[in-house]
Order: C-alpha cells, then structure tokens, then sequence
C-alpha cells in the first residue's frame, strides 16, 4: 500500500448500521489508517430491527441485540470507538470535528476522511408529549429500554399503536404477544403505504382475525391525561380510546442537521447528495444510510430508502474508497470498475403475525406519481406445490410498464414463501428485466420448495398474456356495468360471494353452454383467481368473440376493493 494511506486519520460519525460497516471494512482495507467511531449513543452496533421482537420477548435476551462492543472494535480491529460523543459541527476548511460528550466536556479530532452515518429519528407529531409517562417512540435501545420498564411498572391491559408502518405493525404484533388488548390507529385509509390498497388490505384482515382495534383514516386530535399518563387517546372524529400505554411509530426524517451546517448539499427529496462511492460534495466526506439519497433502481432518481440494508452496503463501500484514498487499488484490481453504491429498489418486509408482506419497486400509487403508463397482474398460488403437505397461499402482484413489459415492482402478501419471490424481483429489477425474463428464469424445485411452474412464473404468464392481448386483463375494481359478465365458478363458490349482474357458467360447462352468451358484447370472465377465467377468455376469444378480457386477480380481489 502507498505510504500515503499510512497515517490516514478517518472519523466516523455514528456507529450503528452504517457507521459501524464503514469501519470495518476500512480496516480490512487499510490496516495503517488511524480509524475512529464518535456515536452519540451509549453502545455501537445494535440491533436496530430486533428492537420490537425484545419488547414482544421473541428475542428473549437483551445482550443478543448488542451486536459488537467498543472492545470488540478495539481488540479485533484497533478500531477506536468513544460512545456518549455527540459531534456538533464540521470544520471543512481545516478538517475537523467538534463536539460534546454525554458529560458535557468538548471535544475536537482532525481527520482526512470523514464519513457521517447519523441516520435518521421518529417524526414527533404534535400530540406527542415527551415528557409523558406512557407514550414512547421504539427508535434506539433506550426507548426500548424505557418501554419495557413502563410494562414492569404498571399493568397494562391496553395499548395503542399509532401508525401502520412496519415499525408499527411490528409493535403490534409483539403487544399482542404479550397479552396485550391492542388498537392501532392509522391517519392514511389503508395500513402499511408501502403496499397498494388491496394487497393492504390482506393485512388489515389479519390484524383485525388477530383481535386487534384497527382505525383507518383516523387522525388524532389529542391524548388526555391523569398524572403524565395517557389514559386515553381522542381522535379528531370525537372517539376516544381509553388506553394504558402509546406507542408512536408516525414515520422517519433524515438527521441532516450536521451536514447542512456544513454546507453539504442536500438533494431533492431531503436527503444529502452523494456520488456513487457514497462522497458528498466535499470529497473528503462521505455520508450512507438514512441521511442520504440513494439513486432509485427504477426510477433512476435520488430518493431517500431508509432501510438497513442499502444502510450497510453504502458503509462498505464509502469505508473501502475513504481508506483506499481516491484513486482506488480496486479499481484495477476487477478490471477497471470501482466499488460503487449502484442503485436501491426499497425491497421491504414484514412479518404481520401469521402473515408477510413485503414489496420491491414501484407500486402503482409511485407509478401514477411518476407518470409511468404501467399495468398489473394479481395472482394466488401455493408457496410450494399444492400437493405437498403445508402449501400456504400467496398473492403476488406483478407491475410492469405497459409498452414493453419491463418489470417496475412487485408486492406479496401470504403465510409463507413471500420472502424468496420479493428477492427474484427485486434481482430482476436490479438487471433492468422484463416480465419475459422473469418468466425464463430456472428456478430450483421440488415438491417442499416450490411449484413447477412458480408463482413467479405464474404472475410472468399473466403478465405476457396481458400484453399481448391473451386476454387482457381488467383492473380488479373496475366499474363492469354495461359488460358481458361471466363467472365460471362453481355454484357453492358464487353462493358464498355473488357476483352481481354475472351469467354463471361452471368452467367446465362452457365448452358445452357459450352459445348461451352474445358473441358481440365486450365480455369479462370472472373467477376465484383468475386462472379459470383465463381459460374461459382464451375459449370465447377462440369462438370469435368480439372483446374478452380476464379479471385481474378475480373475485379474491375484488372482494378486497
Ligand atoms: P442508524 O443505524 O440509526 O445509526 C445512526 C447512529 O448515529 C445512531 O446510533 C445515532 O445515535 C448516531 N448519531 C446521530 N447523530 C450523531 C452525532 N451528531 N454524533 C454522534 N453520533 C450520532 N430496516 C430494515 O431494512 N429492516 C427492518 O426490519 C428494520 N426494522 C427496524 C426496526 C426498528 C425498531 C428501527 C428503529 C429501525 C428499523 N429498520 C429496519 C431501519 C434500519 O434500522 C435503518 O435503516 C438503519 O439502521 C439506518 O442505518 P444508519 O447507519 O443510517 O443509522
């Protein structure tokens, strides 16, 4: 290595998902550089994620979120770590630091690379009170701390949630689990806004199976108190929900304030602007993880993911090009291209009690923002093959662009195999694929793992049939009044949810009855998934049918709108 790199001195503003990557792997990298952690916070390296699953008891041991020590740091990687150091500002010019310890002594440290991983922190709503007894926000080991000695201390029978994001949802699942009467109240019409509103609405139904109080489109107007307790929570409709314990999961923003004082520029959705070695403007300081903008796989845009995933790739690679210095070893060393970022799809999930959901990509409510002339598939499908004891339904949701069938994101929600199905999308999404490749793709299959023919294969299918007009498929809440409507379910499946103004014909007596129905009309055939409706569009298109198109999803959908 160059002598250059001997004496680098590089400082790593917070010491959690980002930060602490960014410094092992500059270590690994350069094992003369001087490498420091400055974390606000009394430990390094937590678990972030495991913190709802400790307050459920699902982690039984609070140590096991405690994922590295300042010692291990120290011992294994003569990493030096200074928890309870909060940096206050930036010194660009003379290249260097400034802050306050949690005793309240100053301090100052020169470096040569900076890299600030500061994350991001809870959206304080209004009605939140901080001084409360009761109502907590899970963002750090201490709130979760101070939930869990709120629980010691005082019965609680009743809990309150607000907001239906995965951090949310989590909390509820894991109050529930401790036996706790939960309500989760959410402003927005639908949980989880990462998901569209029928694939959400899956998971509403499962809260709702699972006991708990679930209120939509509901914004708070102000919680009530006795003694700096909330004891109930009243909701701009006038309700009120009596309550023993508020947890607020409302949304996150960027802790931006270190790199705007200095002078770093901020990009357009809010985050700070780096290149793609994860540089701000000023080279010599790098930024990762939640207080950045990554560059959208799809969209090919900035936009802030706040994830951990893009969190600890970002450290990897800002840690690698600050101890290399500029001109990267790597660079040469795999045939001319750098360690670089590349970009972020937002591939999220979450486990919803005896569910998952999860979503890569654009979803349609993004498509509409961005103006892209998308369309969707919808199908259900065993997780694996249906005859194999264990199959678990699943629906998957596939949306691509309209004129060429190239993949923009895809959503699942089921009680098994989402996982697997959200990652081949979003692998296909990070190559640029269409819904043809994803239907090429050889995936591995026995009975226990999966289908012959995949659910993904599945979704590709309808997809390709869409765009080429094989049937087309119409939207899953459609208006279908004025169309030739026919529903090839059986009678106990048309019994159990009718379908108005539909002309029933079992699907396996079509071939036998179609001349029953008016070749001229525009026609939608309807059936539980829309598989069998499939068959049917394919058999009326094949008699000469003027125009037959498939309900995406079928009535498992529909059902949803
Ligand atoms: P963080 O990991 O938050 O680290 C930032 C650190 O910087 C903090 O420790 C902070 O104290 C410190 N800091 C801030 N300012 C200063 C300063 N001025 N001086 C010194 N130190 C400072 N993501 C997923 O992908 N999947 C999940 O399942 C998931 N679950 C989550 C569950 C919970 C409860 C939480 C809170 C987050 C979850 N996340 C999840 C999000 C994920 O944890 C974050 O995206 C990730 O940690 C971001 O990494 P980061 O390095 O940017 O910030």
């Amino acid at each position: 290595m160059p002598n250059t790199r001997e004496k680098l001195r590089i400082v790593i503003v917070g010491g959690v998902a980002g930060g602490a990557s960014a410094a092992t792997r500059a270590r690994r990298v350069n094992a003369q550089a001087e490498i420091t952690i400055l974390e606000k916070g009394p430990v390094i390296s937590f678990a972030n994620c495991g913190l709802p699953y400790h307050l459920g008891g699902e982690i039984e041991q609070r140590d096991k979120l405690l994922v590295a020590t300042a010692e291990l740091f120290w011992n294994r990687f003569r990493i030096a770590v200074h928890t309870q150091h909060e940096v206050t500002s930036i010194n660009r010019e003379q290249q260097l630091i400034s802050g306050c310890t949690g005793e309240g002594k100053t301090f100052e440290l020169p470096y040569d690379r900076l890299i600030l991983s500061t994350g991001s922190e809870p959206v304080r709503p209004p009605f939140f009170a901080a001084n409360a007894k009761n109502v907590f926000q899970l963002w750090t080991l201490e709130d979760m701390d101070y939930i869990l000695a709120s629980l010691r201390e005082r019965p609680v029978k009743k809990a309150t949630v607000v907001g239906a994001g995965f951090v949310g949802l989590e909390v509820v699942e894991q109050l529930v689990r401790r036996g706790i009467e939960v309500t989760l109240v959410e402003r927005d019409p639908q949980v989880l806004g990462a998901l569209d509103c029928e694939m959400a609405k899956l998971i509403e139904g499962e809260l709702r199976r699972q006991g708990v109080a679930v209120h939509l489109s509901a914004s708070i107007d102000r919680l009530c108190y006795i003694d700096e307790a909330a004891t109930s929570i009243v909701l701009a409709s006038g309700d009120s929900i009596p309550t023993d314990l508020v947890i607020v999961g409302v949304g996150v923003r960027p802790r931006t304030g270190l790199a705007i004082d200095a002078g770093l520029t901020i990009g357009p959705s809010g985050g700070v602007r780096v290149n793609e070695f994860m540089q701000t403007d000023d080279p010599n300081i790098y930024a990762v993880g939640d207080m950045v903008e990554y560059r959208h796989g799809v969209l090919s845009q900035p936009m802030r993911i706040p994830l951990a995933g893009p969190a600890n790739r970002a450290g990897r690679v800002a840690g690698a090009h600050a101890a290399l210095g500029h001109e990267s070893p790597f660079q040469a060393a795999s045939g001319g291209q750098a360690l670089s970022m590349g970009s972020v799809v937002g591939t999220c999930i979450v486990r919803v009690f005896d569910l998952t959901a999860g979503a890569t990509g654009l979803n349609e409510k993004a498509c509409r923002a961005a103006k892209i002339d998308y369309r969707v598939a919808t199908i259900q499908g065993p997780h694996h093959a249906s005859y194999f004891p264990g199959a678990k339904n699943l629906t998957l949701k596939l949306v691509y662009r309209a004129h060429d069938g190239k993949l923009l994101g895809a959503q699942a929600v089921g009680a098994a195999g989402c996982d697997k199905r959200l990652d081949v999308i979003a692998t296909v999404l990070h190559f640029g694929g269409t819904v043809d490749d994803l239907s090429k793709l050889d995936l591995a299959y026995a009975p226990p793992f999966g289908a012959a023919k995949d659910p993904l294969h599945m979704a590709a299918f309808v997809s390709i049939n869409d765009l080429r007009q094989l049937p087309r498929l119409v939207e899953f809440d459609a208006e279908l009044e004025g169309l030739q409507i026919v529903d090839v379910r059986s009678a106990a499946e048309i019994a159990q949810l009718p379908l108005a103004g539909a002309i029933c014909i079992p699907i396996d007596e079509l071939a036998q009855r179609w001349t029953e129905l008016d070749p001229q009309r525009p026609t939608v055939t309807v059936c539980h998934s829309g598989k069998r409706a499939h068959i049917a569009a394919c058999w009326l298109n094949g008699q000469g049918f003027a125009s037959v198109k498939n309900l995406n999803g079928g009535m498992s959908v529909r059902s949803l709108a």
